[in-house]
């Protein structure tokens, strides 16, 4: 147990775990990052209880899945992440790099002393959607798609003639989309503030939470970034290809494809090098005692699966996410096999550092410590399973959908094994089985050909969702009953 530990904890939004140096990823994106693995703990199977941030950071913060409480904020959980480091005496600091869905607005704020956000974005969601939004582009391609759901001929001529469809983007992207020009000035504020706060920052012990969003879309990273990957675009080339990755009428070229994928990487290069300018400054100020998690919400796609971004599927560029931990002190690293959950994290984190957690609240807890494997002790256990999550709307994403209301049938579950991971449309009816130990790329669905395993793994799910759903409906009326109480007792009393 390590008491008064100072602990920094860094998300990195959309990061996928085969883009970093320490997973085996061929490019030079992420040097710091791995000489930070090089002494930590490197988690090779660890999974996101969604595949994007609204559903998967509940797991982080209040060690619980999103669905259960049939909204994606975390307004009404009784404690938080943060409110646990809170109540054991620590500082709490948070940076949010303007993600809407980990923002004040949706109860991420509780618990910390100083919550940082940028620009107003957090406030509102709507603000938010309009700025990441090209309004004169989509309406254009609007219009077209308007046109050939009218007219099959013209769907035909634009699917059958791409240089139309280019020729449109052409005319288009000489201007720089306002995301692009947001993200860049954001990024700069977001730095130079934590740089600042650090500098200034003197009470011990603290909980640290810095959320970075450099690698979500648009991907437009400074030119040194690009040079130490090997390539430099132009800016048209950047505003292209970000305008491009959002039109869903034709597929990328794959010329196009490998551009963005350099882009996206680029982007991971300069979070690495804001990351090794904050870690020398954290390090010089406190000293080597820090214990460090390194993670992201979940990753990217690049039509691994057909599709660009982060949709509502639950396949492995989108669920297996990177895990690094580095205890105090620790200078080798051990790479772990074992499967864990990302809502493991809020009680292993407790357990490493001794913090004390209220019964109430523990009885609440999904996840299970995995303490026992950063003791060296790493004994397999061959039965356990991780959950994944995610409600969908008619694009197979989340804008559809009411953030407030997620209750109905569209909903996919993944439950993964050591070999097998299902997974289950529950609104279309659909079973995939994937063998993990010979299919990582999960090309080859297994179900009609191992029905028992597709049956037990489904049984599983059930159970899960079962168990989740009638603790949180206990917790609901432990909750009402004492509101109950507190009214008679203040009835009595006056
Ligand atoms: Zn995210």
């Amino acid at each position: 147990m390590m008491h008064r530990i100072n602990v920094v904890l860094i998300t990195i939004d959309c990061l996928r775990k085969d883009h970093l140096g320490c997973y085996g990823y061929g490019k030079k994106t992420s040097p710091f990052i791995d000489s930070l693995a090089r002494k930590s703990f490197v988690f090779d199977r660890a999974y996101s209880i969604g595949p994007n941030t609204p559903h998967s950071f509940p797991g982080l913060f209040t060690s619980n899945y999103c669905l259960v409480n049939k909204k994606f904020s975390i307004e009404g959980s009784e404690y938080t992440l943060a409110t646990i480091f809170k109540e054991n005496g620590y500082h709490a600091i948070a940076f949010n790099a303007s993600n809407p869905w980990v923002s004040s607005y949706q109860g991420y704020n509780r618990g910390f002393d100083d919550f940082f956000e940028f620009e107003d974005l957090c406030h509102a969601a709507n603000n938010f959607k309009e700025v990441l939004s090209d309004k004169k582009t989509e309406s254009v391609e609007k219009k077209i798609k308007d046109l050939y759901s009218k007219i099959p001929l013209v769907e035909k001529i634009i699917y059958s003639r791409r240089y139309i469809y280019e020729i449109f983007h052409t005319l288009m992207d000489s201007k720089i989309p306002k995301y692009i020009l947001v993200k860049n000035k954001l990024r700069k504020e977001f730095f130079e503030k934590i740089e600042k706060i650090i500098y200034a920052h003197n009470l011990q012990p603290f909980f640290l939470w810095i959320h970075s969003m450099d690698v979500h879309d648009p991907y437009c990273p400074p030119r040194k970034n690009q040079e130490n990957l090997g390539f430099n675009y132009s800016s048209y080339t950047m505003n292209h290809l970000a305008r491009r990755k959002r039109s869903t009428l034709l597929r990328m070229s794959k010329r196009k494809l490998k551009k963005l994928i350099n882009l996206y990487d680029g982007e991971i290069n300069f979070v690495d090098q804001q990351l090794k300018r904050i870690f020398h400054i954290l390090k010089s100020k406190f000293g080597e005692d820090i214990l460090i998690i390194l993670t992201s919400d979940h990753g990217e796609s690049f039509y691994d699966h057909n599709t660009l971004e982060h949709c509502s599927i639950l396949y492995d560029e989108l669920i297996n996410i990177p895990l690094i931990i580095h205890l105090p002190k620790q200078s080798r690293q051990i790479y772990v096999k074992e499967l864990v959950s990302q809502m493991d994290l809020l009680p292993t984190i407790a357990d490493c550092i001794g913090l004390g957690i209220k019964p109430m609240i523990s009885k609440k807890i999904r996840g299970r410590s995995f303490s026992n494997l950063l003791v060296g002790n790493t004994s397999e256990s061959n039965g356990k399973l991780v959950f994944s999550e995610a409600a969908y709307d008619q694009n197979d994403n989340i804008s559809g959908l009411n953030p407030s209301n997620l209750a109905g049938k569209n909903k996919r579950y993944a439950a993964i094994g050591r070999k097998w991971k299902l997974i289950w449309d529950r609104g279309k009816n659909v079973y995939e089985l994937y063998d993990l130990q010979n299919d990582l790329q999960e090309k080859h669905n297994l179900a009609e050909q191992h029905p028992n395993v597709v049956k037990l793994l489904h049984r599983r799910i059930i159970e899960e969702k079962q168990k989740s759903e009638s603790e949180y409906l206990v917790s609901k009326l432990s909750q009402i009953r004492s509101l109950i109480q507190n009214e008679k007792d203040f009835s009595n009393s006056s």
